[in-house]
């Protein structure tokens, strides 16, 4: 979703005649698109913008812009104006579409700081400065309504803010007739789609554009939430070729108990049973997750459940994360777990998640799959790379030509995540 918010900047930028650069000393403009999910994005970016004071010293006319979720939070504009005087503009995630106006004022005034409630009219769309082909996002709603006790997100974002099927349907038609073979629906909570609308689901969306759409490409879609992720939505899914079987569905813990205080409204038994639905619907699903450990209360049982969890499922990969407190969320005021045991609890489940990825790597071995090139791989000389169905990354001999094909290609190793194969007929 950064990524995507970063391609609009980018987009809103070219529109008022710059060019892309990625040398920090040639910019006219520099911008830091931010996050602030957790408290190392948030360090991170301080970091980077300290990092190049003495560029902005040296060379007074450099426009800096911070934009994104970070500003959005209390008392981040002051921080940013009284630490790092050489920032010029800063916006808000809702105040996106201001940035020609903000580069405009700047002839006449010294700074532009605008950051409204985050509200940013769903319909409206902003250029966008593509840079992943032939993958391309595309937003179907901002926002969030579900206040998952440790997440900033509600606050920063807003509520949800569904965009209406037809301009989904519409930026999706036209990626395709310009040649883009996959496409990433774009959500916190894609499952929810369409709440705030008439008569419309995710489910009738995914139908919808894949029965106005022809020709082969991929649908992709994240995030799904296990509260609402229903049998409709996966029938659909397992109905059409053209949508990717696989699910981005965050699990958080295995401990009922911390998913009650993360106020996730599911158990580990719903969790498993939509993990056995998806299974029998799409035997060769994929399924992916975050998983969260050392949320305050989670003791030395609940975090051995989420371990049982992930050996029970088998995912074919996991993002974790260590709890950061976020002020003004609940659980930043609950009783904090010490460093050092969340320390050892990440290990633990890295260690378990990586030993199941490669098991499930090493299953591909000899086998044939359909791999979308994506890229060139600049760790092996004269390979590109993309992905299977199930967003395992692939590395082949080959040229660039070939970024935007679909392939065959015969596995004959891997290395922990990744595969390595030949391309066949
Ligand atoms: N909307 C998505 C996730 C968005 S944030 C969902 O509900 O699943 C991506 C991931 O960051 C979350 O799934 C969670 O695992 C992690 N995350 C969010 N807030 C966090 C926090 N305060 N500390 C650590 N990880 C967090
Ligand atoms: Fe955050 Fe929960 Fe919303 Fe995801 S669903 S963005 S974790 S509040």
């Amino acid at each position: 979703m950064n990524v995507h918010e970063s391609e609009k900047i980018a987009g809103i930028l070219e529109d008022a005649g710059y060019r892309f650069t990625d040398s920090d000393k040639d910019a006219n403009v520099i911008v830091f698109n931010t996050c602030c999910i957790r408290d190392n994005a948030e360090e991170r970016i301080y970091g980077n913008i300290g990092a190049i004071k003495k560029l902005c010293l040296a060379d007074k006319s450099k426009i800096i812009a911070v934009v994104g979720c970070m500003t959005q939070q209390k008392g981040a504009a002051e921080k940013l104006r009284k630490t790092f005087p050489y920032v010029d503009i800063v916006l808000g995630t809702s105040n996106l579409d201001e940035f020609k106006t903000a580069l405009t004022a700047l002839k006449k005034q010294k700074k532009y700081v605008s950051i409204k409630g985050a509200t940013m009219d769903a319909g409206k769309d902003l250029p966008v400065y593509r840079t992943s082909y032939p993958n391309a996002w595309v937003n179907i709603m901002y926002g969030c309504n579900n206040f998952c006790t440790y997440c900033i997100v509600p606050y920063v974002r807003g509520r949800e803010r569904s965009r209406s099927p037809e301009a989904v349907v519409s930026d999706c038609k036209n990626l395709i007739e310009q040649g883009y073979k996959e496409i990433t629906l774009l959500g916190q909570n894609v499952d929810s789609y369409g709440s705030d609308l008439q008569g419309v689901t995710f489910a009738d969306l995914l139908e919808k554009i894949v029965t106005t759409i022809d020709g082969k490409y991929r649908l992709r879609f994240m995030t799904s939430h296990p509260k609402d992720l229903n049998d409709r939505t996966i029938e659909v899914i397992a109905k059409y070729p053209n949508i990717c079987n696989n699910v981005h569905l965050p699990v958080q813990s295995g401990s009922t108990k911390v998913l009650q205080e993360m106020n996730r409204k599911y158990t580990r038994e719903d969790y498993l049973e939509i993990i056995s639905k998806l299974r029998k619907a799409m035997p060769d699903v994929g399924i992916t997750t975050d998983v969260m450990v050392g949320f305050p209360t989670e003791t030395e049982k609940d975090y051995q459940d989420t371990l049982s969890l992930v050996k029970e499922v088998r995912f074919s990969n996991a993002f974790t994360f260590v709890y950061s407190p976020r002020k003004g969320t609940p659980a930043a005021e609950m009783v904090q777990i010490d460093e050092k045991i969340q320390k050892e609890r990440v290990m633990g489940l890295v260690a378990l998640q990586n030993s199941i990825t490669k098991e499930i790597s090493d299953t591909y071995t000899d086998k044939v799959k359909e791999v979308l090139i994506e890229d060139v791989n600049p760790k092996y000389e004269g390979t590109v790379c993309g992905r299977t169905e199930c967003g395992r990354l692939v590395t082949v001999k080959g040229d660039p030509s070939l970024i935007g094909s679909f392939v065959n290609v015969l596995i004959t190793r891997s290395q922990s995540a990744s595969l390595f194969g030949n391309i066949v007929e």
